[in-house]
């Protein structure tokens, strides 16, 4: 039979590539913890109308994206393209929206029909963190804060840079949206078929087209600094106040306006040079209207999300193999009483392995080829005696240790 393949797209993490991955989470997981945000976990598919309502219908995502399906009682249901939209669904389905703030880390597979490439698959992992219920520019600072501390911990901050812009409130909006019809609307023939639809319905958007064709007119497009309102300039100054504050380099840039419709003042990517075109790592902006497209009261959050496939390819180095420790018995009557060693050791929190079965020599070849760090030798003269041989398998050398000792000289 012909062996079957990873549907197109989707990968298995196994040895190294699994241990990038949980290293990456795990990092998240623990600095988030430092910044005081609490783990949650939402349904992996989730109604339909979660992310078609909050992506907004102009979005890549929702347009093109989406893995949509019927289920057997004929309900449209969509694997997450994205954590956002089911954190705020779980935010208002659990009546969390007057227990604010809420701060939420989260982390699991996404699912986006895409283009396969290196950084870019169908199935992909995100490590996400909300804060939900402050509108303060403090909070979009420290959220941000939090981004560039995990990818300082993880090692890639070197190769990265944070680059932030603000979308201003409604009305810096609707005028910079206006200005921005102008200015496409005499280019429309050249622009892009997708650039096209957006003129109509969101010409924001058009500046996040990944279109050649509409390069040299985002490129000539005007800003919104001038559209800006006071209040909207005042909070984009508090932001970039409290970041430098917090000591975290960034450049700006007007460009960035995000892939999903749903964002409001501080949009920001860090962008490493080392992934080609898939250069952005981590990514996000405040969403104020968010929590009220779910049906709950108007509620300002402010988030981020970043790739695990795209740090993980950007860690300096792999995290080691863990190395066991082997216990080898000699004869048939130390077989027994390896299973005691044995359990003595992980009960004290010792990696330890045995071979099934084999002779000295076919278990010590074993124990090398699963990177054991040292053996345990047990032969029925030590035992008798209440001792085993230890043999440091990096450097050779061998020792009696009573088997009594033996977690605490392993550990
Ligand atoms: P891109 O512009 O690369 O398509 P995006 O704007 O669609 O990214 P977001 O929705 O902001 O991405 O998701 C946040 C992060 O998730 C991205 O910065 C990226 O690191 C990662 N990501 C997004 N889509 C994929 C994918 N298909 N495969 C792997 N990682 C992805
Ligand atoms: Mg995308």
């Amino acid at each position: 039979m012909t062996p079957l393949q990873p549907v197109r797209g989707t990968r298995d993490l196994i040895g190294e590539d699994q241990r990038r991955h949980t290293h990456v989470v795990e990092t998240a997981r623990r600095i988030a913890g430092l910044y005081g945000f609490d783990e949650w976990s939402t349904p992996i598919f989730e109604d339909t109308a979660v992310f078609a309502r909050s992506l907004g219908d102009t979005s890549d995502v929702v347009t093109k994206e989406m893995y949509t399906f019927t289920d057997r009682s004929g309900e449209s249901v969509t694997l997450r393209p994205e954590a956002t939209a089911g954190v705020c669904r779980a935010l208002v389905s659990n009546g969390l929206t007057q227990t604010l703030p809420q701060k939420v880390f989260y982390t699991g597979p996404m699912f986006r029909y895409e283009r396969p490439q290196k950084g870019r698959y169908r199935q992909f992992h995100q490590i996400d963190v909300e804060l939900i219920g402050s509108a303060e520019p403090l909070a979009d600072a420290e959220v941000i804060a939090l981004g560039w501390d995990v990818l300082k911990s993880l090692g890639v901050a070197g190769d990265t840079v944070l680059e932030l812009n603000t979308l201003g409130d409604r009305e810096s909006r609707d005028s910079y949206r206006a200005a921005l019809v102008a200015h496409f609307g005499t280019h429309r023939d050249a622009l892009s078929e997708d650039s096209r639809t957006r003129l109509e319905r969101n010409p924001l958007r058009i500046l996040d087209s990944k279109e050649s064709c509409d390069a040299p007119f985002i490129a000539a497009s005007p800003t919104i600094g001038e559209h800006l309102t006071p209040a909207a300039r005042e909070f984009y100054e508090g932001v970039k106040r409290h970041l430098t504050r917090f000591g975290v380099p960034f450049r700006e840039n007007p460009r960035i306006v995000r892939g999903l419709d749903y964002y409001s003042h501080t949009a920001f990517e860090f962008v490493t040079t080392a992934l080609g075109a898939q250069g952005t790592v981590l990514a996000g902006g405040r969403y104020d209207g968010l929590v009220e497209e779910m049906g709950g009261p108007p509620t300002p959050a402010i988030g981020w999300a970043a790739g695990v496939e795209r740090l993980s390819l950007l860690l300096p180095a792999p995290p080691a193999a863990p190395a066991p420790v082997a216990v080898i018995p000699v004869g048939a009557e130390a077989e027994a009483a390896a299973l005691d060693v044995l359990q003595a050791l992980r009960h004290a929190g010792i990696r330890a392995e045995t071979a099934y079965r084999g002779n000295l020599k076919r278990r010590m070849e074993q124990a090398n080829r699963r990177g054991a760090r040292a053996a345990v030798i047990l032969g029925e003269a030590e035992l008798a005696r209440g001792v085993a041989q230890v043999k440091d398998l990096a450097t050779g050398g061998q020792t009696e240790v009573a088997l009594a000792e033996l977690p605490r000289r392993l550990a």
